[in-house]
């Protein structure tokens, strides 16, 4: 099983991680800029973080065969202090890097005005970057709030096919599905999906324009529930190739929008023979 992890904060997991991560499949993966839990008081802060994701965790991926690339964001929580809100001006500095390749997680967390701005703001950096963006769902009020993202993505002019909404569950993957963008799903021990209720849910949906993904960070997580649901599809009757849709081709071609992916030959090569994605330019 190849899998390609479409959102993962291994800045909080550990080298044993990286090793049954190796083991199971994991290929590839896309960590996200997000909230560190402990609040950021200054803009430098942010940038120590991103320079971290854009060099130190790339280099520690490598070590172990994994292909890492990043997204770049100011997450929507740290988005309603005012200490944060000035590093969305230092932003296009980092948009411009290698190995990022997308702009996120923007989003919602509570549906204050100041998230407003700072979700707007960001969806005009992806269009003017021309980068997809990766569109965190709040866990609270998920239904209003997912509402009010797609009203917002229309808003902006980014075309649905380079915006993956993420989180999603069964409440909200209709109104995302009739929308055009890509459906994210993450996959957690104990809370939002497990891996029956993704089997269920791709019976129901399909399988085009889904990633599944372990969202794995300091919280009680699992870097592999991506490999979990591939066993879970397996078992209820998937074909292999469905399982590498999801688990591969599909972050690939979502991400490949970016035109940064750079993914090893062993493992890509016959993923997408020939296809400019893996060259580098825009597909
Ligand atoms: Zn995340």
């Amino acid at each position: 099983m190849r899998i390609f992890d479409p959102h993962i904060h291994m800045t909080s997991r550990t080298t044993d991680d990286y090793e049954a991560m190796y083991a199971a499949g994991v290929r590839a993966v896309v960590e996200p800029a997000f909230w560190l839990g402990q609040p950021r008081t200054n803009v430098g802060s942010f940038t120590d973080y991103f320079d971290s994701l854009i060099g130190w965790e790339r280099f520690r991926a490598a070590q172990f065969g994994i292909a890492h690339h990043c997204t770049i964001a100011l997450n929507p929580k740290e988005a309603n202090d005012p200490r944060c809100t000035p590093v969305l001006d230092v932003l296009p500095r980092y948009l411009a890097k290698d190995g990022v390749v997308a702009v996120g997680e923007v989003g919602y967390d509570s549906m204050t005005p100041e998230e407003d701005e700072a979700f707007a703001r960001q969806l005009e950096l992806a269009v003017r970057h021309d980068l997809p963006a990766l569109v965190h769902t709040p866990h609270r009020d998920k239904a209003a709030g997912t509402a009010r993202t797609l009203d917002l993505v229309r808003e902006s002019g980014l075309p649905p096919e380079r915006v993956l909404v993420d989180h999603l569950n069964e409440t909200t993957v209709r109104a995302v599905a009739d929308s055009g963008c890509w459906l994210g799903f993450s996959i957690y021990p104990d809370t939002k999906m497990d891996e029956d209720r993704m089997v269920a849910i791709l019976r129901e949906y399909g399988t085009d324009r889904v990633l599944v993904n372990s969202a794995a960070d300091w919280g009680r997580s699992d870097p592999l529930k991506t490999h979990r649901t591939g066993l879970a599809m397996l078992a209820a009757g998937f074909e292999e190739s469905e399982v590498d849709k999801v688990l591969w081709h599909n972050p690939v071609e979502f991400y490949g929008q970016s035109g940064r992916l750079v993914l090893d030959d062993t493992t890509a090569a016959d993923t997408f023979a020939g296809n400019s994605v893996l060259r580098g330019e825009r597909p």
